[in-house]
């Protein structure tokens, strides 16, 4: 995953002089990655929530992280983009929308506690390009849910087998949180519509060749319609910089006169709000499970490095004042885990509630921003090191208080959801 000796080459320069990182750190980050992750203290407590299916298949998706995605992770960073190729190697092993029915490409597993374990499985490798759980669990539910035999016959099996990559397309340059305020239009135009606007911040947005996208339907309202990949007046702008994901093709999309069937419209015309607020829920718990997720790689790493890393001949986690954040982050991790591994089940039984995952979404976004602070701080002048995981986990955190609704808007709904 990372290239250690290189780096040891820059510190040799003098800037950091003779300082090494600790043996286990330096496992952890020399080429031997699983058996280095192994090696990783297991902190988290037991849950009830899984049987043995689910652990045989955390197991072979695990093997699948370690051979088919971690190899690859140092060159999508550079490259600011994932394969196509890993796409098709999840669908062909059933790792794309595993909840669809059989009939239209899917396993027929339904059943919210596979996505869990594929979120935590990708977290645990520091994977935060490949969007694997935006396809399956936050977009592709819309196709499964509102869309009519012809459209599911259509697209479905393509989504399931990789060769279709999906997108979502809502905000735009002006307007993000303020979903109503788009200003995307679709026009009737008789046999067909015609699509102009712009979307900004789009994940997958260079990959994808489906993208659903949010638009004003004439007097109708906000209507989601599919735009397929090859349509004319359909581009790509730029594949955005960005603080962290570095591996994820956030992407401006542009349409200027685009020629859409009117066959491409999912659902109701005038629907796309009212489809979007009832999916949003799921987006909002995926948000906090790969938060969750993320906080308890923060806890790994940071507490394997705190008994490793030696100051005044003492491992730095011994000091009270750090033993004591390492208490906190672990206690603060577990309420959390409980909270969210309960949610989960609220999902399998389809009685989840908006506000439950308002709460979750923002209460373990905050959470894993400020472990890895923490961690970053623990770490010390490594922490700041890209080569260390520390360093990308808080880069990588920084987003999520902020996508999928800002936790500002999460407070919102929560708060008015008590009549205030
Ligand atoms: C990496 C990345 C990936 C993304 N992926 C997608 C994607 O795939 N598809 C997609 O459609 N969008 C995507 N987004 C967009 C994302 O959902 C928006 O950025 C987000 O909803 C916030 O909108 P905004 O950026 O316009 O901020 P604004 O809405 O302008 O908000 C700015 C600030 O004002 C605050 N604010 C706004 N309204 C209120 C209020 N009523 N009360 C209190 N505070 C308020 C916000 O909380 C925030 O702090 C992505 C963004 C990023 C950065």
């Amino acid at each position: 995953m990372t290239d250690w000796y290189k780096m040891s080459g820059i510190l040799g320069n003098g800037v950091i002089g003779a300082l090494q990182p600790p043996a286990q750190t330096r496992r952890i980050l020399s080429g031997a990655p699983d058996d280095a992750l192994h090696q990783l203290p297991e902190t988290r407590m037991k849950r009830a929530h899984f049987d043995a299916d689910h652990e045989l298949f955390r197991e072979n998706f695990r093997k699948f992280c370690e051979t088919e995605i971690r190899p690859h992770q140092e060159e999508w960073l550079k490259a600011g983009i994932v394969s196509r190729d890993i796409w098709q190697k999840a669908g062909e092993n059933g790792y794309l929308c595993p909840f669809i029915d059989e009939q239209y490409g899917g396993l027929g597993l339904k059943d919210f506690r596979y996505s869990q374990i594929m979120i935590e499985e990708l977290a645990r490798i520091g994977e935060s390009g490949f969007a694997l759980s935006l396809h399956n669990d936050v977009i592709a539910p819309y196709l499964d849910s509102f869309c009519n035999e012809e459209q599911k016959a259509r697209w479905l099996p393509k989504i399931c087998s990789g060769e279709a990559i999906l997108a979502v397309a809502m905000t735009e340059p002006g307007t993000g949180s303020d979903l109503k305020g788009i200003k995307t239009k679709l026009e009737d135009k008789g046999d067909h519509l015609i699509l102009n606007g712009a979307k900004t911040f789009i994940s997958n947005g260079i990959l994808s060749d489906i993208v659903i996208v949010a638009a004003q339907y004439e007097d109708k309202g906000i209507t989601l319609v599919v735009v397929e990949r090859g349509m004319e007046g359909f581009e790509r702008g730029r594949k955005l910089e960005k603080m962290g994901m570095h591996s994820q093709d956030t992407a401006e999309l542009f349409f200027n006169n685009v020629i859409v069937p009117k066959a491409n419209i999912i659902g109701m015309p005038g629907m796309g709000f009212m489809y979007l607020m009832q999916k949003l829920a799921q987006e909002r718990i995926v948000c906090a499970i790969g938060a969750i997720a993320g906080a308890q790689f923060v806890l790994e790493h940071t507490l394997a490095y705190v008994k490793d890393r030696k100051a005044f001949g003492k491992p730095i986690g011994s000091f009270q004042a750090n033993r004591f954040t390492m208490a906190e982050m672990k206690t603060e991790i577990t309420i959390g885990q409980t909270f969210i591994d309960s949610l989960v089940m609220k999902c399998v039984d389809g009685t989840i509630t908006p506000e439950e995952a308002f709460m979750a979404k923002y209460w373990t976004t905050d959470l894993v921003n400020k472990v890895a602070y923490d961690g970053v701080q623990l770490h010390g002048g490594y922490g700041f090191m890209l080569e260390y995981p520390i360093a990308r986990a808080y880069i990588d955190a920084r987003i999520t208080t902020i996508f999928a609704g800002t936790n500002e808007i999460m407070k919102e709904m929560i708060g008015r959801g008590m009549g205030l």
